[in-house]
């Protein structure tokens, strides 16, 4: 129970308004919990405001992970259906402009483990008018992909949760500390709860820093560009991928013929491997496109961007999409946390107190579906 100036009960205390803070209040109102969570800032801007809004399963591997994916899927299909925020069923397409990326493509649909079929370049040209045909071999078509808006999505299921389930929002509030589950906010607010979650994204240290260190969770940081508009594409236009995504995401790394992939690539470009390049499109309202991305882990965070990825990813997206206008209207750049191999960095601190971080370079597809097994197993926990 929380008590909060003694006048207000709750049953779950959340920090952090990101996607997965949102996800743990969604799922926790659905049971009829009261729910109260805490932002520092005045609208939420981390990893959840900055990413592709890629809502991607096929890059989940086989089995638990992909059905998790599938599940969250479903879950942003209906805050669509219910205007929350809005959800496009594009599907995506990767592309191959080399031998080895349609072999690793073909044997991976030839699993038949996830949705995706192969397709040529005619109907490459027909699903989108964004792939370059220029050396284009084939690719592959995925129906299960959406799009989301990361700009306004986070704001917009926070003002839905708050009007339409009561969740009592305190932006602009710092936790300070949770111990015993009693929440310090860092304006000298004390409130306790039944169960804290703590979904602080790549901010774990503030809170937890001898967790963090122990974690084996890494910070990881992307580097971002978005195009003006552009005529002859949507929000319905399907994500592109490139061969290179076929080296980041796990799902491919069943495929035999992948190795055979990355050491061409590791021989050819060993500057994509060093910061962790693969090129990726989403298509936003007016037709607005956004692009990356990098990867850089660690000590090798820097405030300040490098022009140099920026031209690397600008160059291999050249290879892969076409553009009318190239030109660039923003920058930026996100950090997420990410476990080597967990999906989630999930722990129970002490009792009551539980923290859920670093979902990595998937939260958006993930955390739904992952904050919906959650409450699952802590009510059969519960009988
Ligand atoms: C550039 C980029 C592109 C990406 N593209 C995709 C994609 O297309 N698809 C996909 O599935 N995933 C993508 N991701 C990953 C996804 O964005 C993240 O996994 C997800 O947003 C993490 O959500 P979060 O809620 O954990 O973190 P965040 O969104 O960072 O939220 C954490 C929040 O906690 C708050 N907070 C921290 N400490 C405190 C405290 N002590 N008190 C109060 N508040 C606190 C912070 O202010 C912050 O708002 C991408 C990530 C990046 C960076």
């Amino acid at each position: 129970m929380i008590r909060s100036g003694g006048s207000t009960d709750f049953d779950v205390a959340i920090v952090g308004g990101g996607i997965v803070g949102l996800a743990h209040a969604w799922r926790a109102v659905s049971r009829g919990h009261r729910v109260v969570l805490f932002e520092r800032t005045q609208i939420a801007e981390g990893a959840s405001v900055r990413n592709f809004g890629m809502i991607w399963p096929v890059g989940q591997p086989a089995g638990e992970l992909y059905q998790t994916a599938l599940e969250s899927r479903d879950l942003w299909l209906q805050l669509g259906k219910l205007g929350v925020t809005s959800v496009e069923n594009c599907g995506s397409l990767h592309l191959a402009h080399q031998q080895d990326e349609l072999d690793v493509l073909r044997e991976f649909c030839a699993l038949n483990t996830h949705q995706g079929k192969i397709v040529d370049p005619d109907e490459i040209g027909e699903l989108s008018p964004l792939a370059n045909p220029e050396g284009l071999l084939g690719g592959m078509y995925s129906p299960t992909e959406l799009r989301v808006d990361p700009r306004s999505a986070s704001h917009s299921i926070a003002n839905w949760l708050a009007d339409e389930h009561q969740v009592k929002f305190c932006f602009n509030t710092a936790v300070a500390d949770v111990t015993g589950g009693r929440i310090e906010t860092s304006d000298g607010q004390r409130f306790t709860a039944n169960r804290v979650i703590v979904c602080s994204g790549s901010d774990l240290q503030t809170l937890y820093p001898d967790e963090f260190a122990s974690s084996g969770l890494k910070l990881c940081k992307l580097q971002m560009l978005r195009t003006g508009p552009q005529t002859g594409i949507n929000e319905r236009t399907p994500h592109i991928a490139s061969g290179l995504t076929l080296r980041h995401y796990t799902s491919f790394e069943s495929c035999r013929t992948h190795q055979k992939l990355r050491d061409r690539i590791a021989r050819e470009s060993p500057l994509l491997d060093h910061y962790g390049i693969h090129v990726m499109a989403s298509v936003f309202p007016g037709g607005e496109v956004v692009l990356g991305d990098s990867h850089e882990y660690g000590e090798r965070i820097s405030p300040f961007d490098k022009t140099e990825i920026d031209d690397l990813i600008l160059a291999e997206l050249k290879k892969v999409i076409q553009l009318e206008d190239w030109s660039i209207q923003q920058r930026w750049h996100g950090i997420y946390a990410k476990h080597a191999s967990l999906p989630v960095y999930e722990k129970q601190i002490e009792p009551g107190v539980h923290l859920f971080v670093g979902t990595g370079g998937a939260g958006m597809t993930m955390s739904f579906g992952l904050a919906e097994r959650t409450w699952q197993r802590w009510e059969m926990e519960k009988q």
